[in-house]
């Protein structure tokens, strides 16, 4: 009696656990991804089916789940390249997926061990046949509508707003419940309007919409348009709610100027394993972080630019730490184009939180950023042609303090 027992509770758990617990679909231009979360790793086969063009994906699950049942009817219109998806179990323990497709494309599928709140995923993403860089195609769309040459200028600046995290990645979450990923994104969609304005300038936004992307497509994105510079929205969390202020963080191709900023990155960095992306694009983000001699000239610039926007952001906000810090982002990677990242307030510092939530204030702290691009603009005004091409600063005006640590007397 009791061994029965045992072996029906048995049973139950390995139903349970191979049973998809939640889904969720994630439309966008660059890609559609379609995640399955379980307690244990789902099996899986998946094949392709032409005339129409369909993905038929079979889960190993005795169970056709509740969360796996409202996958019927999920997909939204606005889908690029999903047009319907159904959900029906196929013969005993296999739950079949079909996803019709509105033209021929590129599956990848992979599984990701628990991580954060996560537990297994099972991700399927659907890239279209021919990579598109929506960025790129962003950027011949706004020359056709903004012509690069007016008078006094040789050429639009074009600024890459990068909002942290999104999709399966909602960064850091305040105790009042909001979504890094969602006030990263109103701030630099805030920011693109008033940079848009600017008669020098452009921007695009590496991410326009809630879904994951990968920090080294930001990069590649960054430098597939030549961006002439690169800026990362951020709203992070610390351990401490009292922690609070603004922060600017550039490269570093040392070790990080302080803990805080070594943790930020390491947090930061995460946003990889959290959102989820493929082992081959991991050895990417791996060795991106290896950083050559190249790059030291693109940091002091960043610097430079990292300097003028944290002196704006400390008229509307107090400042965390009065310099720029530094440490090893991988979002800040791209050898040829200046790049920082901005944390603009502690969403884990209630007061903090509140005002990141604020449409005013939004609009203060993109205004802030705004003013100190504008300054660095004005003192480095793009070159006619061609990327920023950089040179090496004195050491004398690097912020890595000539080999001392500036930052020990905190
Ligand atoms: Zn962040």
């Amino acid at each position: 009696m009791a061994i029965g027992y045992a072996i029906a509770a048995f049973l139950f758990a390995v139903s349970v656990e191979a049973q998809v617990l939640s889904t969720r679909i994630w439309p966008a231009r660059d890609y559609t991804r379609l995640t399955l979360e379980s307690k244990e790793e789902l099996q899986y086969t998946i094949f392709s089916v032409k005339d129409p063009e369909r993905l038929v994906l079979d889960l190993e699950t005795d169970e056709l789940s509740p969360a796996l049942a409202e996958l019927n009817g999920k997909v939204t219109a606005e889908d690029p390249y999903v047009q319907g998806l159904r959900v029906a179990r196929n013969r005993p323990g296999v739950v079949r997926l079909v996803l019709d497709l509105k033209a021929e494309i590129k599956p990848q599928i992979f599984s990701l061990p628990p991580i954060a709140d996560y537990g297994h995923r099972l991700v399927l993403d659907i890239h279209p046949l021919v990579p598109l860089d929506p960025l790129l195609a962003l950027l011949q769309e706004t020359e056709k509508t903004r012509p690069a040459q007016k008078p006094g200028v040789a050429r639009l600046a074009t600024i890459v707003i990068d909002p942290g995290h999104g999709g399966e990645d909602p960064g850091a979450i305040g105790r009042r419940g909001s979504r890094e990923k969602d006030i990263t994104l109103n701030i630099a969609r805030r920011l693109k309007k008033l940079i848009d304005a600017e008669p020098n300038m452009r921007a695009l936004l590496t991410r326009d919409g809630d879904y994951f992307l990968p920090l080294g497509a930001r990069v590649d994105k960054a430098r597939a348009v030549r961006a002439d510079l690169l800026v990362s929205i951020h709203a992070d969390a610390f351990k401490r709610p009292n922690v609070r202020g603004s922060s600017v963080f550039a490269l570093s191709d040392r070790r990080a100027t302080s803990e805080m900023a070594r943790i930020l990155a390491k947090q930061e960095n995460d946003s990889d394993l959290i959102g989820g992306v493929a082992l081959k694009q991991k050895d990417d983000h791996v060795n991106r972080t290896i950083i050559d001699l190249s790059q030291t000239a693109t940091i002091d610039y960043s610097l430079r630019l990292g300097n003028s926007v944290l002196k704006r952001l400390g008229v509307v906000n107090d400042l965390h730490k009065p310099h720029v810090e530094q440490a090893s982002f991988a979002v800040l990677t791209a050898h040829d184009v200046p790049s920082i990242l901005v944390e603009t307030a502690f969403i884990s510092n209630p007061q903090e939180e509140r005002r990141l939530n604020d449409d005013a204030y939004q609009d203060k702290l993109a205004r802030a950023i705004l003013e100190g691009i504008r300054e660095y603009i004005a003192k480095h005004p793009p070159r006619p042609v061609g990327p920023v091409t950089a040179s090496p600063l004195p050491v004398a005006l690097r912020n890595d303090g000539g080999g001392m640590n500036p930052f020990s007397g905190r």
